[in-house]
């Protein structure tokens, strides 16, 4: 038997062109662009305006990616959602909804676990097992939205695995989730997060996207961030600023620095110190995110004193910083924690 066609991981013209070998019009790719794109369906048969004998060829030749939602987790603090859907070959992924006063934002993964290796996090503990298609990115989204009745306005690529691992499915995604006959998220409601693959952040950068770049800084110095990132081994902290003023030098946008404060490692005022000389000359913005412990780790959250203090420093020192709202605290919120512990179960 051969493969068929992922076509929801197709573009508008990929689509037609697509059709039209295997015998279609063109005019057919708009209408079931829009059932996959704007209106989510999740069967070939609930494409009404196709003819019957359509419908069936598209079942024969055509896959259209859906996720099957699994389990739903609600945080009883904040209305955090936690959903673990499974992909059609049975793996597991997860995906978080926030609702925010400015709109609801979904977190999807991109990588089915990771192969970065990360200390602190859990979704790397068991390595990487395959990439995820722009479809299976896309219906994260579309499946939330589905299940909330809501618009969602903000995407962040911060779920479990690399994103600039898996690039080029990555670009095809974010090119279909703010296609105008898609979702039509905009572009500055998107934001990439990345460990620091430096090749693939300046890729990124040529690709003159108006998203956010996002990246995990979490140490200021060469030495501390090799302890607690593998990745620096490949990429040096200075090679990874350099990426980073080169995205904002393409793009114009500012960099959002994501630092997470383990308690006795990263946390204390030289650190704080250390942080305000390596960005003092960049655009740029921190974003302090309070470690969540796995238990895997024996890393521990930094004392509130200690974060307030980290803050204060930061902003005596005229650098934009914000602690990130714990969001999903009581719902396995770290990224892969949720998967992980479902797996073992
Ligand atoms: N691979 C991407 C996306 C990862 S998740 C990246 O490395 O940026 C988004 C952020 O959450 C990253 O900054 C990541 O380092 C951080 N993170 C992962 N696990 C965490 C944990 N247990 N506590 C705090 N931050 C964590």
């Amino acid at each position: 038997m051969t493969e068929k066609t992922d076509i929801k991981s197709m573009n508008l013209p990929e689509l037609e062109q697509w059709l039209v070998s295997i015998g279609e019009k063109k005019f057919r790719a708009k209408q079931i662009y829009q059932w996959m794109h704007e209106k989510h369906c999740s069967s070939f048969d609930e494409m009404s305006n196709l003819s019957r004998e359509l419908r069936e060829k598209l079942k024969e030749l055509a896959e259209l990616t859906v996720l099957q939602k699994e389990l739903v987790q609600v945080s009883q603090i904040d209305g955090t959602r936690k959903y673990l859907f499974a992909l059609a070959d049975g793996n597991m992924i997860e995906s978080v909804l926030m609702r925010y006063h400015h709109g609801n934002s979904v977190c999807v993964s991109s990588q089915v676990g990771c192969r970065m290796g990360c200390r602190f996090c859990a979704s790397t503990l068991d390595g990487l097992v395959r990439n995820l298609t722009p479809a299976e990115i896309l219906e994260q989204i579309y499946r939330i939205s589905a299940d909330i009745g809501e618009r969602i306005s903000n995407v962040v690529v911060m779920g479990s695995g690399e994103p600039l691992d898996n690039y080029d499915n990555l670009v095809k995604f974010i090119r279909l989730l703010t296609d105008e006959n898609g979702l039509h998220i905009s572009q500055r409601n998107v934001t990439v997060s990345t460990c620091g693959l430096v090749p693939a952040m300046r890729r990124l950068a040529d690709e003159k996207l108006q998203i956010t770049l996002a990246l995990s800084l979490h140490a200021s110095s060469q030495e501390k961030r090799l302890e607690l990132m593998p990745v620096a081994k490949s990429y040096d902290l200075a090679e990874v600023m350099d990426a980073c003023r080169y995205y904002f030098a393409q793009t114009g946008r500012r960099v959002t620095f994501e630092y997470s404060l383990v308690g006795g490692v990263n946390d204390s005022r030289e650190d704080a110190e250390q942080l305000t000389r390596l960005v003092a000359d960049m655009n740029c913005h921190i974003n302090l995110i309070p470690v969540n412990p796995i238990k895997e780790r024996s890393y521990v959250q930094s004392e509130h004193r200690d974060i307030l203090n980290f803050k204060n420093k930061l902003e005596k020192n005229r650098i934009n910083v914000t602690i990130r709202r714990e969001m999903g605290r009581d719902i396995d919120g770290a990224c892969g924690q949720l998967r992980k512990r479902f797996l073992e179960r």
